[in-house]
């Protein structure tokens, strides 16, 4: 299988953990937008965390999203998930470079910026929660980390990675997140994160010829690493003619046949996979109805 995303659980359910390997999302990301390697980082950094974020909704069918809006080059970082796997975002300038950082990593805090990361979980039925933390890092892994003690009281090791080719490809992405459940003993986290820390960064491992089975039994080996699920992720847009008529529409009529007589048609891009939609001058007029 290639992407995918385990479930696990360790410490007798004290502890519980999420391990991806999304280097095909985060490739398609970067074919769709045409990222920069360093917003490639960033964007497929952020694909990540939702995905594996996402797997923990209610409901397979409710999203989750993430929103970086940081003051940097690349503007905002959204990415998007459903509870299967789906997984797909845009990065504001998907072009914005800058240079590495001194030990040759993607700068991905100078390319974000000071800013917001804002987390919204959406079921379709009520309206949606909304939890907003400042960014600590812009690294977003420390983010993560930062909006689940913050907001959820949740301790958690949050791990995101992606390693970009010579020719932009991207050759390695995935990352972690372990979280205490209640009752668990603090010092669990810090055992977690000196295990962490004596392992390397998650690009590295998988460069090393880890995958997330065999990365989640070595670093929750000494605490009995139970896996429970194995779930492949991929970069899907449900976009479709439809949705974008509703848009649309909800401009109004006066709106519409404005640009229905200035342009005499319209085009819509989906900021998610860049499909263009095309409405001459009579869909227009007919939307506008
Ligand atoms: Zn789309």
């Amino acid at each position: 299988m290639s992407d995918h995303i385990l479930r696990a659980t360790a410490a007798s359910g004290k502890l519980r953990a999420f391990f991806a390997d999304t280097r095909d999302t985060v490739g398609e990301a970067r074919r769709i937008h045409k990222t920069s390697p360093v917003v490639s980082a960033a964007l497929g950094r952020l694909l990540t965390a939702a995905a594996m974020m996402g797997l923990d909704l209610k409901n397979p069918g409710d999203l989750l999203t993430l929103v970086i809006k940081g003051d940097g080059p690349v503007g905002t970082v959204l990415a998007t998930a459903d509870g299967k796997g789906n997984v797909k975002g845009y990065a504001g300038v998907p072009y914005a470079n800058i240079p590495p950082k001194p030990n040759k990593k993607l700068d991905v805090s100078g390319i974000i910026g000071t800013g917001t990361l804002n987390v919204i979980k959406d079921t379709g039925i009520k309206e949606p929660y909304s939890g907003s933390v400042e960014l600590q890092t812009g690294e977003i892994a420390e983010d993560i980390a930062y909006y689940f003690s913050q907001s959820q009281q949740i301790p958690s090791a949050v791990a995101l990675g992606v390693l970009v080719n010579a020719d932009l490809s991207i050759r390695r992405a995935g990352g972690f997140i372990i979280q205490l459940m209640p009752g668990a003993e603090d010092s669990l986290i810090d055992f977690l994160e000196d295990r962490i820390r004596s392992l390397g960064s998650i690009t590295t491992l998988y460069e090393n010829g880890y995958k997330p089975e065999s990365l989640a039994r070595e670093l929750l080996r000494p605490l009995g690493c139970k896996i429970t699920d194995k779930i492949p992720v991929h970069y899907t847009c449900n976009c479709n003619k439809e949705r974008v008529k509703k848009a649309l529409i909800s401009l109004g009529s006066a709106e519409l046949n404005k640009i229905a007589d200035e342009d005499k048609s319209a085009t819509v891009n989906c900021h998610f996979c860049s499909r263009s939609y095309k409405f001459n001058e009579y869909d227009l007029r007919n939307l506008a109805r």
